[in-house]
């Protein structure tokens, strides 16, 4: 079969205690990139890299260091193990101490002990998923990937998931992959907008908000529920023609050009540099600049 590269020139950086936020359409590379950065697929070019030391190296000489939540909950859940089997399972592996741990672990992501002889089936999605972040988190980990961690839960839950990841980050870096960017903008310092396997938008949370530049971020704010009804009436809504392409035949030039209201000629032949346009505010338009 034809491999077709599914990203292209993604250049992405974070440091220590941050969080970023990834967003973008399913299809859009965010998952294959989360993948790529806890070294679990391998690039064709190109290297990620943690604390200088190439990922795969540096996962094996901080074994439990790295960890990840996925969106389905109910498949990274082993059915035959209870809430506590799923917890210790990590602490095992790496031998260390589950009799004290888990009780503490529990407790930090508010589920009540009595529920660590429950197996998967007995909770509810919210349990579950704390139940995985509990595990997520029991090797005290000090990088965390959430690849739509709580895109399936109910909004009344998501909100309480998301301020317990706020209220456990400490120390640890988190990088938050969602469709969503109400659900990124809370827990996120900085922002990476994908599109078709690029990166397109990158900035601090309040500045991408405040001010986007790219027409696509521009598509998924004003997509954005606003709770006060005047705003909201009067701020316009910007609906994308089309579904997003197949990554197996990306368009030429800009990959957004084929649903963008600005396109020109030239962004069916050229492919926009991504260019740092204000100190730390990085897209790729040709309109910018
Ligand atoms: Fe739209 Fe052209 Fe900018 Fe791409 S480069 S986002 S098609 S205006």
């Amino acid at each position: 079969k034809k491999r077709q590269p599914v990203l292209r020139d993604v250049n992405l950086t974070l440091s220590e205690g941050s969080s970023v936020g990834l967003i973008g359409e399913s299809g859009g590379g965010k998952s294959t990139l989360g993948r790529l950065i806890l070294g679990l697929e391998q690039p064709d070019s190109g290297q990620v890299f943690l604390e200088g030391r190439p990922v795969q190296v540096w996962s094996k000489e901080h074994p439990g260091q790295m960890s990840v939540v996925f969106q389905d909950y109910t498949s990274s859940a082993n059915p035959r193990f209870t809430v506590e089997e799923l917890i210790r399972e990590p602490l095992d592996i790496l031998r260390l101490d589950a009799s004290c741990a888990i009780p503490e672990l529990l407790e930090r992501v508010g589920l009540p002990e009595a529920l660590r002889n429950r197996y998967p089936h007995e909770l509810s999605g919210g349990q579950l998923q704390r139940v995985c972040i509990a595990r997520a988190i029991a090797t005290k980990p000090r990088f965390i990937v959430f690849d739509e961690a709580v895109s399936s839960l109910d909004v009344s839950v998501q909100a309480q998931v998301l301020e317990l990841l706020l209220e456990l980050k400490g120390d640890m870096t988190y990088l938050f992959i969602a469709h969503d960017l109400s659900v990124v903008k809370h827990i996120s310092n900085r922002i990476g907008v994908m599109y078709l396997g690029s990166l397109v938008e990158l900035a601090e949370s309040y500045e991408l908000n405040k001010n986007p530049l790219h027409p696509y971020t521009k598509t998924l704010l004003s997509a954005v529920p606003v709770p006060d009804p005047e705003v909201s009436r009067q701020r316009q809504r910007i609906v994308l023609e089309g579904d997003i392409p197949s990554p197996m035949h990306p368009p030429k030039g800009c990959r957004f050009h084929t649903r963008c209201p600005y396109a020109t000629d030239k962004c069916k032949e050229a492919v926009p540099e991504f260019k740092e346009h204000a100190p730390g505010h990085w897209a790729a338009c040709h309109l910018l600049g």
